[in-house]
């Protein structure tokens, strides 16, 4: 069969330019994630989980902490 020198993938149609680019990149900046305080020991922790630092939840004690050696 013969062989054809066919570019059978999408190809850029032109090049994007420092500033396409650029503009492009201004949306990807790294988020801060949100953080809230326990309510029982008033450490920081992440919304909708149990508290790593005393176990509880929606002022619950749920988890036992266990103390680290
Ligand atoms: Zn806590």
């Amino acid at each position: 069969m013969m062989k054809l020198n066919i570019q059978m993938f999408a190809v850029p149609f032109r090049k994007v330019s420092k500033t396409r680019k650029r503009t492009r990149q201004a949306h990807k900046a790294m988020v801060a994630p949100g953080m809230t305080k326990c309510p029982t020991c008033g450490e920081v922790i992440k919304p909708h989980r149990v508290c790593k630092h005393c176990g509880s939840y929606k002022k619950q004690t749920v988890v036992e902490v266990k103390e680290a050696e």
